[in-house]
This record gives structure tokens, sequence and C-alpha cells, in this order.
């Protein structure tokens, strides 16, 4: 789930989505439905959420050219160094490692081992460029985000949730600052 939601249940009979001032979902559902049906709904109402969400980001400039074209190239230094680090920790290897400007997504893994990393990571903490990298090297063995997955993900950085968390809570602003240039 893209979304961190918070989960009220009660007697009621219905399940609902709403997004607080503060910017959080959060979803009213009776007592007995299973998580899994509450992660399908959220998913039905993804495009809702998503649109309400991108409605109360921060007023932030978008980039100038200027600024991307020297985010891109400090990304491409810092983030090939990252994954030479980090694929002896994963215990896997790679074949190239391309650097992009992207909207839509973080990092991405193809099954011929190239990692394709965003250059907006630049402006998210270390920790989790890191995640993002390890992430990316662990679809090198699970192409999936099954438990396994997961568990290789946490052998090589412990932490990891805390940066997972932080690209759900925070990520929004920084990508989004593409979408306003
Ligand atoms: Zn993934």
């Amino acid at each position: 789930m893209l979304f961190d939601a918070r989960i009220i249940r009660s007697q009621r009979r219905t399940v609902a989505v709403e997004i607080t001032a503060t910017g959080r979902v959060v979803v009213r559902a009776p007592m007995g439905l299973s998580e899994q049906d509450i992660a399908a709904f959220l998913e039905y109402r993804r495009p809702w959420i998503e649109k309400h969400l991108a409605c109360r980001l921060p007023p932030l400039s978008p980039f100038t050219e200027e600024e991307l074209a020297s985010l891109l190239q400090k990304a491409r230094e810092d983030l090939p160094r990252r994954v030479a680090h980090f694929a002896p920790l994963a215990g896997v290897g790679v074949n190239r490692v391309t650097v992009r400007c992207q909207r839509t997504r973080w990092g991405s893994c193809s099954a011929k081992g190239n990692v394709n990393l965003n250059c907006l990571l630049m402006l998210c903490p270390e920790s989790v460029r890191d995640y993002v990298v390890v992430h990316e090297l662990c679809h090198r063995r699970e192409m999936n985000h099954s438990p396994r997955f997961w568990a290789e993900v946490e052998r090589v950085l412990p932490d990891y949730r805390v940066s997972r968390q932080w690209l759900k809570t925070k990520g929004r602003t920084v990508i989004g600052r593409l979408d306003r240039g």
C-alpha cells in the first residue's frame, strides 16, 4: 500500500475512507472486516485518495532546470557508489545503474539486473537513499514484495521500516515538485 492509513473499527456496517485536515488517511470499518478487505477497499479508492492527498501538499516551488541538472549530477556520483557498497552485502550482482529524474517511482530493478534510481533521492535523508538502493538490490533475489523479500531487506538494513515510512509520508512532497514544474 502506498499510503499509511489509520483504521478505526466500530459497530458501523459499512466501510468509509476520509482524509483528515492534517492529511491523514482514516478508514472507518465494521468490527469484523478483515485487513485484506480493507486493503482491497483502499486499492479501489486509491484514485480518490491520491487526488485528495495531492491537494493537501504544502506549496513548493517547482525545480528550475539548473536545480534538476545539479541534482542529477550529484545523484550520478552518489547513487552508483551506494549500489556498489550494498550489492555485496545483499549478495547480488548488478548489471547497469541508471539515474534519472522520475515522477512515478524511486527506483526499479529489471530481471537482467539493471537498477534504475531516481535523482530526487538526493533530497531524501541518506538512510532513505540506502533503503531504496537495498530494496531494489533485494529484487535481484525476489521479484516481488513477499515476506521473503522483506526478510532480505531487513537482513541488510535492520531499520528499513523507518525509511519506508518516511517515503510513505514525506516522499510525495519531494516527487510532487516535479509535477509543479
Ligand atoms: Zn519493490
